[in-house]
This record gives structure tokens, sequence and C-alpha cells, in this order.
């Protein structure tokens, strides 16, 4: 149980005079044997926390604030144990969490890490790295180059893509239209921004009404606008509608517009739809805009060939982000943004202030690919989950997560009052209770009060979205631990809570 540190506050003032005046002894890190013996304590905590993660639930039943009414209000004055710690980790951390790495957690797109990638977090804090420049971080910014391009070979994209990893796909695909935006001839956006100037026409970006929220705030960000974002309806499959795509570049073209990027989703948020890419790419590049692809969650498939043919195009893109904390089994947080033409993002971004001059020529400094300086060892676990699973393991992982998909969603087809309302190309299943005679809102509040039920159950955590307007429940299965068992334990629970409810 936590204690209240709350220290009085002369005593505070007083003991910082002592800190100014006792430089005597290095104060330093905690002792070197502690550390040991907590590191070995710490792989314990971690071994057994997913050794027992089954026996949560996915969420945990608390109530918002229940956390922070057990911390002490203030930070501790003096030192504790690095056991009385550890003690919160097992008492206050694990039970209050929710376990993305649940066999049940179905919910979002997972964030699934595996034991490979803790090791690289763990060692990746220990080096404690910041790989702005090459000299900061040679190791970090060579085995990032590498390990890209081995995710690069992996998923069978030209070799003139580099990697660059981020941390999440919105800052990705930021990265990403802020480099279209440098390109478009003629606007002189960096030197000049966008503020206040009439011979600059509105830039227009283009994706589908599936699109996520990520391009969203990309447009916001970069100034575009998001009235100028057109979000273009898709067609009864979830794809964005060609023509309807063509009528609003030339729309917006006679009306002086200035259309700048389209981005094409690999697997959209919802229902995991396909953009039609080839065709994407093709009036991109007569209309001179740059083709992003948003494959964060999906295009992880794409080491298994026979998911290649639904990504054909993806290899036109100008750039393409996928998310190996999705479903490549490394930890949150690793985004990787693959560039036909890197020097666009340098453009955009490389600012060398003098501090940060360093005398190697010929080498990648990672701070020119982006809005940040500072940046962590992700590569580290990247790299490792791609050696300890090998691309053959990685590839049977995926296949399995398809493969359960596909059984869940042919459950769903043949269970009575039960309907898919979208196709199943890869993990994710999007159903609905539909029990007969009943209208379209009752229907979307019973789906509601469904998942709500089923969800306080506590095996499994299922996500919902709208579909057209209507109310759907979603079901992803991209989780290391997740089994047979585990989807027909969701096909019971689901059962049992619509015959509850009608
Ligand atoms: N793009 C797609 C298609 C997504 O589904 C998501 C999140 O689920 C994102 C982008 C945003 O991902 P991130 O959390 O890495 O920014």
């Amino acid at each position: 149980m936590m204690r209240d540190h709350r220290p009085p506050p002369d005593e505070v003032r007083s003991s910082v005079a002592r800190t100014e005046t006792a430089a005597a002894a290095a104060p330093g890190d905690v002792p070197e044997a502690e550390l040991r013996r907590a590191l070995h304590r710490v792989a314990d905590e971690i071994a057994d926390y997913l050794a027992q993660i089954r026996q949560y639930p996915v969420i945990p039943k608390i109530t918002p604030g229940a956390v922070r009414r057990r911390l002490p209000e203030s930070p501790p004055l003096e030192p504790e144990p690095l056991d009385r710690i550890l003690d919160d980790f097992r008492g206050l951390i694990a039970p209050n969490t929710t376990h993305w790495g649940h066999p049940g957690f179905m919910a979002y797109f997972p964030a699934a890490g595996s034991g490979p990638g803790i090791l690289g977090e763990a060692l990746a804090a220990a080096v404690n790295v910041n790989a702005m420049l090459w000299r900061t971080g040679p190791v970090q910014t060579e085995l990032e180059e590498h390990a890209c391009d081995w995710l690069r070979q992996m998923l069978a994209l030209p070799a003139e893509f580099r990697g660059h990893i981020n941390d999440t796909a919105s800052v990705s695909s930021l990265l990403a239209l802020a480099a279209a935006r440098e390109r478009t001839g003629g606007l002189d956006i960096r030197r000049r921004g966008m503020a206040g100037r009439s011979d600059l026409p509105p830039l227009t970006v283009y994706c589908s009404d599936q699109a996520h929220s990520s391009i969203d705030k990309a447009a916001l960000t970069l100034g575009f606008g998001l009235e100028h974002l057109r979000r273009i309806d898709s067609d009864d499959a979830f794809r964005m509608r060609i023509d309807l795509l063509e009528q609003a570049i030339a729309a917006d073209k006679a009306a002086g517009r200035r259309p700048v990027a389209v981005v094409g989703t690999l697997g959209t948020t919802s229902t995991t739809s396909i953009d039609p890419l080839r065709e994407l790419a093709a009036i991109a590049r007569r209309e001179d805009m740059w083709f992003h692809v948003d494959g964060a969650y999906a295009l992880s498939a794409g080491i298994c060939p026979e998911f290649r043919p639904l990504m054909e195009g993806v290899e036109a893109a100008d750039s393409i982000v996928t998310n190996p904390h999705k479903w490549l089994f490394v930890p949150v947080d690793c985004s990787v943004l693959f560039v036909r033409d890197p020097s666009m993002l340098r453009r955009a971004f490389s600012i060398i202030p003098d501090y940060l001059q360093t005398p190697e020529t010929g080498v990648t400094n990672l701070m020119d690919y982006g809005v940040q300086l500072g940046r962590r060892f992700r590569s580290l676990k990247l790299w490792m989950v791609l050696r300890a699973f090998g691309v053959r393991g990685l590839l049977e992982r995926i296949r399995y997560h398809c493969a359960l998909a596909q059984r869940f969603a042919a459950w769903v087809d043949a269970e009575p009052g039960l309907e898919r309302v979208a196709p199943v190309p890869f993990g994710t299943v999007c159903f609905r209770a539909v029990p007969p005679g009943m209208a379209e809102e009752p229907q979307d509040q019973l789906n509601e009060r469904l998942l709500t039920e089923i969800n306080a159950a506590g095996p499994i955590f299922l996500s919902h979205t709208r579909l057209r307007g209507r109310y759907v429940i979603r079901l992803t299965v991209g989780n290391l631990r997740t089994t047979a068992e585990d989807i027909e334990q969701a096909q019971r629970l689901i059962r049992e809570s619509c015959q509850r409810l009608w």
C-alpha cells in the first residue's frame, strides 16, 4: 500500500539548501548490486505478468480516478527501495491495466508486443541513446536503416524506398504530407509560410470517407485546413470511389485550388477495406500529386505473398506508412515511414544549427527526416523481433490470425440473428445483431448494449464503429496469445449476450 509522501514545506526548503552545499560525493545511480537484484526481479515480474495475463479481465473493473486516489499527492522526498516500487507494479499497475497482450483483446487493431520486443525495449532503455545524429548514435542510425530495409524486402517493396522510424502512423502521415507540400512546385512554403499570401491557392488533399482521423490531423497541422481535405465517398466494399475522386479533383482545379496529395488506405480502421491503389497511383501521377498509402495496420500482411495481390499499386506510392507496433509484434511504439525519394523529407525538415554540425560526411543524420530532434532507439526491438521470429515465423503468425478471423466470420454468417457487414480481407470482422423485424434505431441501441454486455463479462474486449451511420461491432485477431479456443469463447459470449438481450 502506498504511503503519503508529502513533506512539510520547511523540510523541502532546508533540504534544497543542503543539496546546494553538499557536492562532496557524487550521489550517482542506485547501487549496482541493488540494481542487478531489481533487474532480476523485473525479469520475473515480466514473465509472471505474461504467464498470468489470462487471469485478468481484459479491461480492469475500475472507475475513473480510482488509480489516482491510491497515489500519494506529493512526490517522495526520501528514496524508496526498488523492491517496494516493484511491489506496486504487481499491486497497482498490473491489475489496473487494460491488457493489450491478453488473448481476449480483440478490440482495436492490436498493439501486439512479444518477448523479443520486450527484450529490445529493455536494452534500448539501458543504452539510452539519443540518435539525432550519426555521431550521437552510430549503431542506432545504421541499425534503423538496416532493419527498415529488411522490412522493405519482406514487404516486397521496391529498393528505392527508404524507411524512417517514427512513434506513430499519425506522425508518419504528417511527415509524408509535409513532404508532399514541399514537393509541390512554386509554393515556397518552407520559406514564406502560408499565412497572408494572396498568391497561394488553397491546397487540397484527398482521402476516402473511411480514412483514419490522423489524415485530418495532418491536414490541420500543416495548414491545409480541414475544409480542404476532401473525404471521398466509398463504395459498397468501403473503398474510395475513383469516379468521385476524379470529379472532386476536376472541380478543385476549375475553382483555382491546387491538388497536392491523395491518401489511399490499405486496411481502413473500421473494416480493413483497401482503396484501389493502382488507380489512385495513376491519378496521382497524372495530376502531379503525391501518393501516400496508409497501411498502418494491414501492410504487415504483405509479408505473406498470398496477400500481395490485394495491395497492388502500393509499390507506386511516394510514401507508405506501416506500424510494426500494430501487427508485427513490436511493442508500442514503432511506425515505419517508407519514402521513395527521401530527399523530399530532408527538403521539408532539415535545419542544421551550429551546435548540431558534426565532421562526418556522407552519413545519415536522422534529425533531418522529420520534426523531432531527439529520438529513441526503436530499431533495436524491431531488429530483435525480425530475427527472433524470422520472416517465416512472422508470416505463420499473421496467417494464423487471418485464419481465425475467417473462422469467426464463418460463424457470424451461420449464426441466426447476426449479420456480417463487411468483407474480411485480414484479421478484422465487422458484424451486428439484426433481430428480425426490428427498426434501425432500436437495432443500433441493441448492438450498443450488446457490446457493453460482452465487454463487461471480462474475458474478451471488442470495439465498435459506425458504417453508413449504423452501429457495428468489430472483432480483431492480432494478438500472439489468441487461439482458436479464444475465438470459440468469444462466440459463446456473443451468443449468450444476444440471448439475454432479446
Ligand atoms: N491509420 C490507420 C489505418 C489506423 O487504423 C490507425 C490507428 O489505428 C492509424 C493510422 C493511427 O495510428 P497511430 O496510433 O500509430 O498514430
